[in-house]
């Protein structure tokens, strides 16, 4: 008889047991300071995070969300307004852009890579068109290329929502969040580099879009008292910025690690010629020589018949998985004023059909791998 392995989807103890010491040593070194807001420990990890994405300026903010308000509202980005967008991601992308008042716009994204199609943006645009707000899905850069060429040609701004991609690079080395004009990335307890609670931060080549950044963050003032923008508090604790300085350290090692968990992933799925099954893997779709992080798998994302399933008779077994997005952006209910239908977006919908997450951390082990390639190979019988 076989024990079960259980499996959670996320673990993050191993990740902090095995830092445990240089996490706390690091917070102690914030009590000592006093220095909670702002200040030298939250500079650090600004600097850090500009040269580790390839940027000149970083911006430490309160999360990934108020990175996507933040950079929309530097933009100046507004009502009547219209910002492109994708159909398929986490609700935030959306939510930002209608926070302030202006109108999502979704495109389809590409079947194999669930990022934004680019060949849906050029009739997405009118006279209206303020942004494009593009999402680096699961880890893996959008076609950021034909996107940009796009948006250059319309004199466009393009955002990168790059929550799940921190360190994914694209055709040529260029890291998530530098190639657009604004990056945002999210340091959620789930993500890849991240905080213990919230916090997130910008990347920019743009001066003026920092200035305009980093006095957002503090109630729009340039000097105390005098406020030149209507902001908000957004900034990132600086507890959380002496954590991530001890995470990033890792952060390389970690998305390796992941990455060899996605080659075992295949190996196994191959091996149990699951692929005959109807089940398709995620797509790698940067090969190019040189690339350290082509995709840094935030998540493992398969196609499966019979998905909620599947899910329920792997969670019988102890298997926990997620579903990453089991409604697409355009059809939920707080968006019905927008207009959308069903079938509107063919390929998100499909998604949210047939997507399943597995799990994929550093520190997951390849019997618990062996135990869920084997649950779903006993799922679909031969
Ligand atoms: C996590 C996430 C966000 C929001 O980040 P928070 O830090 O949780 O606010 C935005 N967009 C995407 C695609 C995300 O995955």
């Amino acid at each position: 008889m076989k024990i079960a392995v259980p499996v959670p989807f996320l673990d993050l103890k191993i990740q902090h047991q095995a830092i445990q010491e240089e996490l706390l040593s690091a917070i102690s070194k914030v009590i000592e300071s006093q220095i909670f807001i702002l200040g030298p420990f939250v500079e650090k990890i600004e600097r850090r995070l500009a040269a580790y994405c390839g940027t000149d300026f970083a911006i430490g903010l309160s999360s990934g969300t108020d990175a996507l308000l933040v950079s929309l509202t530097a933009l100046g980005v507004g009502p009547r307004d219209e910002v492109i967008t994708t159909a398929y991601s986490f609700f935030a992308t959306a939510g930002a852009i209608a926070r302030l008042h202006a109108k999502p716009v979704f495109v389809d994204i590409d079947r194999a890579t669930y990022n934004l199609n680019p060949n849906g943006i050029e009739k997405a645009i009118t006279p209206a068109t303020k942004a494009i707000l593009v999402v680096h899905l699961f880890g893996q850069c959008a076609e950021m290329n034909p996107i940009l060429k796009v948006a250059e040609q319309a004199r466009i701004p393009v955002i990168e929502d790059a929550a799940q991609a921190v360190g994914a690079e694209y055709q040529g080395g260029r890291r998530a969040g530098s190639m657009g004009t604004i990056g945002c990335l999210s340091f959620f307890p789930t993500k890849n580099l991240s905080a213990m609670g919230d916090g997130g931060m910008v990347v920019t080549n743009d001066p003026k879009l920092a200035e305009k950044v980093r006095m957002l963050r503090v109630h729009g003032a340039k000097t105390k008292g005098e406020h030149l923008l209507i902001g908000g508090n957004f900034r990132l604790d600086a507890l959380q910025a002496a954590i991530l300085d001890v995470k990033l350290n890792y952060l390389d090692n970690w998305i390796r690690e992941r990455g060899e968990i996605a080659r075992s992933y295949r190996e196994l799925f191959e091996k149990a010629n699951l692929d005959q099954k109807g089940i398709i893997f995620p797509e790698e779709r940067y090969s190019e020589q040189g690339l350290s992080h082509p995709h840094t798998y935030h998540q493992f994302v398969i196609r499966v018949p019979r998905r909620d399933d599947l899910k329920n008779f792997l969670k019988e077994k102890g298997i926990e998985t997620a579903i990453y997005y089991p409604l697409p952006i355009h059809l939920q209910p707080c968006f019905a004023f927008l207009g959308y239908r069903r079938g509107g977006f063919p390929e998100s919908e499909r998604a949210a059909q047939e997507s399943l997450a597995l799990p994929i951390y550093p520190g997951l082990g390849r019997i618990q791998q062996e135990a869920i390639m084997e649950a779903i190979a006993e799922f679909y019988p031969s």
